[in-house]
């Protein structure tokens, strides 16, 4: 679907708190909420959005009102978050005075700026390490340039869930951490995985240089979050990629796709052997710094086994046949284009397929230390023909392609579009032995696999049972049935609605077909 691209979001300035417990060996992470929009269900250091009247409190040892509003957001949401109040003065209150201060500032009963002259509370800069700041990929609908602060948990403090946004709070050592990502248990976003990685160098000269009573912050871990600082800077804090885990890297092309979504997700699976799924952009420029990171992994000895095509519309391909030609171009190497035998049919004269990708196929890559890594090839049909969607069912992990996507609605547009092939594909995915989380084609990864496409499905059955209602009401034609279901609709999405509703009803005249002949 061609449409015009959309702006990217303007980031808002937002603080997080890289917390290490008193003798350095663990850092604070909790999982986000997997219903919130933004990264739900993501592993994250306690942070958020600054406000306004952090401004009103002055920052001990900090000339910079700017940067001083950047600590003062960070010490509230850490606050907020997860119960640790950082301040100096503090250890005069008890557990339960934090409990109800917390409670005060949730409630809105007191602000921070008055909690802090009340008890004659102090923030000093001296206790935090800038490590530097990142902003949200532009591909997200919601956007955010946080700025990281590592700093020690009070003595005698312990961080709890304190609102819903946070759940399970826990100190971990970053190599922990960084193994439930590499199994694919949790999911976390680039600048954590940055943090984690630095830390987990630092780590085995923490504990002995570790004061243990203060919140003084080690000479070791100082140089640890200049080397994060330094990385952030490097780059100017912009992401271009997010490794979902060691396997997968999702790589967001700014694409014509149907808004809000901007980009399609192109995805580099496999590691000592790789694919490339959906090279999605027909513009050079947009592709540069793809083909940067992927002649950094065969510049390692990397290899190249295919480029794939999920499926046949416009947003999904293009950039395939540029990234073949810059291959041989550039390293003499002949990579096959691939994808489903109805896709390439169907992009005949458009695109040269070398191979097809057949239901069930397993995609076999050389991994690490002579282990493989496998990827099943799906066909799922219902939003395109030939669809295609990969699962690592070792880690329980499904790139749903334009099935299930984080940003957007899926499109079912008949003819190509059949809405019965659709939720048999929906139920199929669903079913996956082992399915823990996704990655569509537009947006980020889904925390909760299973629970989006039952979310999915019962959405689609709610909607048919409203193209039902404005039947039974008198509406005739797909326009009427549209006008009555999706009001407050703008004029150039209608035509949308209108080819969703001619789904519903197919799928309606489908069933009755079905229902007749088993009775006959
Ligand atoms: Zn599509």
């Amino acid at each position: 679907m061609n449409t015009v691209n959309q702006k990217s979001a303007t980031p808002k300035d937002a603080s997080a708190v890289i917390l290490l417990n008193q003798d350095e060996s663990k850092v604070l992470w909790a999982q986000r909420n997997p219903k919130l929009s933004f990264l739900g269900g993501f592993h994250a250091f306690p942070g958020g959005k600054t406000d306004e009247p952090d401004r009103e409190i002055a920052v001990k040892n900090c000339a910079d009102a700017d940067f001083a509003k950047f600590i003062v957001g960070a010490v509230r949401e850490l606050f907020e978050e997860v119960g640790v109040l950082l301040v100096r003065n503090g250890e005069k209150l008890t557990k339960g005075q934090r409990a109800s201060l917390h409670d005060d500032l949730i409630s809105g009963r007191s602000s921070f700026p008055e909690i802090l002259t009340a008890w004659n509370l102090s923030i000093d800069a001296e206790d935090f390490l800038y490590t530097g700041f990142w902003t949200t990929p532009k591909s997200s609908p919601v956007r955010f340039k946080t700025r990281f602060f590592i700093a020690k948990c009070p003595a005698k403090q312990t961080p709890y869930a304190a609102i819903t946004e946070m759940l399970t709070p826990e100190f971990i050592t970053p190599k922990e951490a960084l193994a439930r990502w590499t199994n694919s248990e949790v999911l976390i976003a680039p600048p954590v995985l940055i943090s984690l990685q630095q830390l987990e160098e630092y780590f085995p000269q923490s504990r002995q240089e570790a004061k243990e009573t203060d919140q003084q912050i080690s000479a070791p871990l100082r140089l640890c979050g200049e080397k994060i600082l330094k990385k952030s800077q490097k780059c100017d804090g912009n992401i271009n990629y997010i490794e979902l885990n060691p396997r997968v890297i999702c790589f967001p092309l700014r694409t014509a796709t149907l808004p809000p979504a901007t980009h399609t997700n192109c995805f580099i699976v496999g590691r000592r052997e790789f694919v490339v799924i959906d090279a999605a952009s027909k513009d050079e420029s947009e592709l540069v710094n793809l083909f940067e990171l992927v002649d950094s992994f065969v510049e390692k000895g990397f290899v190249c086994k295919e480029i794939i095509v999920s499926h046949l519309h416009p947003d999904h391909f293009g950039g395939e046949i540029l990234l073949q030609k810059h291959f041989r171009e550039k390293f003499g190497l002949v990579i096959p284009v691939s994808a489903h035998r109805i896709t390439a049919e169907s992009l005949s004269g458009k695109v040269d397929f070398q191979k097809f990708i057949e239901d069930d196929e397993i995609i076999k890559l050389k991994d690490n230390a002579g282990a493989s890594f496998e990827i099943t090839a799906l066909h799922t049909p219902g939003h395109a023909r030939g669809h295609l969607c990969f699962y690592d069912r070792a880690r329980g992990f499904l790139l749903s392609s334009d099935n299930v996507v984080g940003a957007g609605t899926v499109l079912i547009a008949p003819p190509e579009g059949d809405l019965s092939d659709y939720l048999a594909s929906l139920e199929r995915m669903k079913n996956l032995p082992n399915l823990r989380h996704l990655c569509g084609s537009h947006g980020a990864a889904i925390f909760d696999a299973r629970g989006k496409i039952e979310e999915y499905i019962a959405h689609r059955l709610e909607r048919e049972k409203q193209v039902l209602e404005a039947v039974r009401g008198g509406a005739q034609t797909a326009e009427e049935i549209a006008a009555i279901i999706y009001q407050n609709l703008s004029p150039n999405i209608f035509p949308l609605a209108v080819k969703s509703v001619e789904a519903h009803l197919a799928k309606i005249e489908k069933d009755k077909n079905s229902l007749n002949n088993a009775s006959s």
